[in-house]
């Protein structure tokens, strides 16, 4: 049974780095995915909105509550193993894996195979420029200092509490006509008409991968559970924009308000009480 705590005034569950002070009634803390799924699928039924909350250092209001309940990842962390494919070395890690706790599991030496491979971590760090206290869910769904390309696969919880996992190249779009089944559904929805311009909320394009409709979307589509992150020897730093709460017409003032539309769509589709992070990206 998940546990969900009434909140204070004070909490520090409504703020960010932003300025804004949100409000909320209650937090749920779960200790796992399956805590995690009867929380989301509680706050379904009564139809309660529900922010997520990793470690609060967005500086656009993104994990700031607009009322409702907080989902807070906090109890989420740990490195599951390490794998290795054409591409490269990776670390599978639960949502809340900090930065700081990523790059010190590497250093320790003592992360398990989880393919059987023979994985050397030596001289490979978290890819992205971060600060230390930013977690791994975070960094993903504000696509921190273009994480993207260092996404492997994701695993992700609907707010209907079902739940998928995807590998890059999985699934891809056909056209703009998106098709993909997770647990009893089979979701299937058009991608809106424009291409993204830069990489800052979800890539939009033709033939689109699924996994890019989840990173940079800001919570909005699902709850990132678990993700794999290749690593790299050198630190990315190429900045990209994050939109919160606070600069949440980007989207609009980007693709016009059709794209907004579009995206809503969606939306409504993978979350139909339309409960999660309400107020993030438009
Ligand atoms: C001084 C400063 C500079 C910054 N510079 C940059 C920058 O250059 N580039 C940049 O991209 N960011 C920047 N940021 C923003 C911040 O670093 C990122 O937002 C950070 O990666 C978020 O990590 P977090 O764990 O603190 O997430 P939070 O702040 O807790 O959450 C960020 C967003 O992600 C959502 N979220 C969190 N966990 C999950 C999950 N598991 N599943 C789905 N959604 C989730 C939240 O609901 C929220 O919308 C900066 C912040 C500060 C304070």
């Amino acid at each position: 049974m998940f546990l969900r705590e009434r909140i204070k005034d004070d909490s520090k569950y409504l703020n960010d780095r932003s300025s804004l002070k949100g409000h909320a009634k209650n937090v749920i803390l779960p200790n796992d995915e399956t805590e995690l799924r009867e929380g989301i699928r509680y706050s379904s039924k009564g139809n309660t909105k529900v922010t997520i909350s990793g470690s609060r250092m967005g500086d656009q209001g993104g994990a700031v509550p607009c009322g409702g309940d907080i989902m807070s990842m906090e109890h989420l962390t740990g490195v599951i193993g390490a794998g290795k494919d054409d591409k490269g070395v990776y670390l599978r890690v639960l949502p809340y894996t900090t930065v700081s706790f990523f790059n010190n599991s590497i250093k320790s030496g003592r992360i398990q195979s989880i393919d059987g491979s023979d994985v050397s971590l030596d001289g490979l760090v978290f890819p992205v420029k971060a600060q230390l206290e930013n977690t791994v869910g975070g960094c993903i769904a504000v696509n921190r200092y273009g994480i993207r390309p260092y996404v492997r696969r994701l695993r992700v919880v609907f707010s209907d509490s079902t739940f998928m996992s995807m590998e890059r190249g999985e699934y891809l779009a056909n056209g703009r006509k998106m098709t993909f089944p997770a647990g009893r559904n089979f979701f299937a929805f058009d991608l809106p008409s424009y291409d993204s311009k830069d990489d800052s909320g979800p890539k939009i394009s033709e033939n689109m991968d699924l996994l890019d409709l989840f990173i940079g979307s800001e919570g909005i589509f699902g709850i990132i559970i678990e993700a794999d992150i290749y690593l790299s020897a050198t630190v990315s730093d190429s900045q990209t924009e994050e939109s919160g709460k606070m600069r949440n017409s980007l989207i609009k003032d980007k693709y016009g308000q059709e794209a907004v539309e579009d995206l809503k769509k969606i939306k409504s589709i993978l979350d139909p009480n339309y409960i999660l992070n309400i107020g993030n990206m438009f």
